[in-house]
């Protein structure tokens, strides 16, 4: 069986771990546009959360094993088609993530100073697409709009010292810019209620830890029990109340800090106001029904702000000849099945919810449809006739091998307790592979 996975995260990982249990013999290529793998945690997890990253370690051992072979570099829609792929392969599995940002269609959207948390992650995680991001720090209060865990990432980054990230592998561009930034007041906004938010007891509890900033929490928008919750979601809720009660009662971890975090409930973005850059935004007061819906009171209320972050959701870029859910942003597929032959896995089946370990149980439905729905075509030419395709339009292809002198490169370059210095450019990182190289030459 040959099979291709476009994209290197969590779920094509997983994806081609499954495979391997399922297909003694497969020959898996995954494909991926730029020249390092494991996508969403390098590029998505937050730089202080180096313990999440150590799943990189288990994707590593399935690249080296025999049958896998990873083609970097390669951008399928540029340098190759979905028809070319489907065309070589006995099966393609799309599990290219969700990078782009979901737009909250109000008014100002656009100014400057405000960008979604893509790009904002894409920038202090050092992506090449994000590194060079217009971000004016210079601000004193900072809107951050969601109450997920890319919110918590976002205001934890953003409300961090110097020293609390000297162990990240933060960007170091990011590092320098937040170290000089004016930032006192960070807002976390929910256009719903503590029950409702979609951060986890562990994430938000690090809040209280933070060395310079302290919590702001209003007592009067916290629910007294978290009873009303449906079964399956109370215990999580139950925490995240307890620590929010906790923050309200001691002002997190003391006052008179540098920084301020405020969560504020049920305030959904309405304006953003401005001329060339972002200076306020207009919050309207909701109220959330017992099914969890939410409505405007058309009560406003305006936040000073210089810096917006709309952490509300990410879309997957749509490829040409693929189905597209526009509305909910992923491939349109039935239970992963797009065509014959096309799968997709992850968040660009599903959209963008779960842990990295909800990508498992995907690649092995996946898997299962494979199995189910394919058999292996002698005349399919598979990684032989996609070298040489390659070849012919002169892609540079970096290989699992290229990638370890690269990732050996940033360890040699970091600077005290930071596990690595990320290379900000993918012409640096291809240089990196070709340097260590030569030497060996
Ligand atoms: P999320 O958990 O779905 O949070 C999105 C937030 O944006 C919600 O609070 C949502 O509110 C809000 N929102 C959506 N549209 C909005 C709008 N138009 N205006 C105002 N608010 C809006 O997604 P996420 O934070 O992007 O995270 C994605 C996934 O990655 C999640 O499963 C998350 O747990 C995971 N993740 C995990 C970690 C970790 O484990 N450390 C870190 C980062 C991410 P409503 O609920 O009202 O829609």
């Amino acid at each position: 069986m040959k099979i291709a996975i476009i994209g290197s995260g969590p779920a094509g990982f997983y994806t081609a771990e499954a495979l391997l249990k399922t297909f003694e013999a497969a020959e898996i290529d995954l494909i991926e546009c730029l020249p390092t793998p494991f996508g969403l945690v390098r590029y998505g997890v937050a730089p202080d959360h180096q313990s999440i990253k150590n799943v990189a370690k288990a994707f590593e051992k399935t690249a080296l094993r025999p049958g896998v072979r990873f083609f970097g570099n390669v951008a399928v829609g540029k340098d190759a088609s979905i028809r070319e792929l489907l065309d070589l392969y006995d099966a393609v599995v799309l599990a290219t993530g969700a990078p782009k940002d979901r737009r909250m269609g109000i008014p100002g959207e656009d100014l400057a100073n405000v960008v979604g948390s893509a790009a904002f992650v894409g920038w202090y995680n050092c992506h090449p697409d994000h590194v060079d991001l217009m971000l004016d720090l210079d601000v004193e209060a900072v809107a951050v709009i969601g109450v997920g865990n890319v919110a918590l990432d976002v205001a934890r980054l953003l409300a961090k010292n110097a020293e609390e990230l000297a162990r990240s592998d933060i960007a170091p561009q990011a590092a320098d810019a937040l170290a000089r930034s004016s930032i006192r007041d960070i807002y976390v906004i929910g256009r719903r209620g503590p029950l409702e938010a979609t951060f986890t007891p562990q994430e938000l509890k690090e809040f209280g830890e933070l060395q310079d900033a302290e919590v702001l929490v209003d007592p009067a928008q916290l629910p007294e029990t978290a009873e009303c919750v449906p079964d399956e979601e109370r215990t999580a809720k139950k925490k995240n109340l307890a620590i929010l009660q906790d923050y309200a009662k001691t002002r997190g971890n003391g006052d008179g800090r540098q920084k301020r975090v405020h969560f504020l409930f049920y305030r959904r973005p309405a304006e953003i106001l401005g001329d060339e850059m972002v200076n306020a935004i207009t919050l309207e007061r909701t109220t959330v029904d017992d099914s969890g819906k939410v409505s405007g009171t058309g009560e406003m209320i305006t936040l000073d702000c210089g810096l917006v972050v709309p952490c509300i959701g990410y879309k997957t870029t749509p490829l040409p000849d693929v189905p597209f859910d526009a509305e909910d942003g992923h491939f349109k597929t039935k239970e992963g099945r797009i065509e014959r032959g096309l799968f997709a896995a992850g968040w660009a089946r599903r959209g963008p919810t779960g842990t990295i370990a909800t990508n498992r149980a995907d690649g092995q439905a996946v898997a299962r449809q494979i199995e189910e729905s394919c058999t292996p075509n002698p005349e399919k030419r598979g990684r032989a006739g996609l070298e040489k395709l390659l070849q012919a339009r002169n892609v540079e292809i970096i290989s699992f091998t290229d990638w370890q002198l690269i990732d050996e490169a940033e360890r040699a370059a970091a600077e005290g307790p930071a596990p690595r210095r990320k290379f900000t450019s993918v012409d640096e990182m291809i240089h990196a592979a070709h340097g260590e190289e030569e030497e060996e030459k």
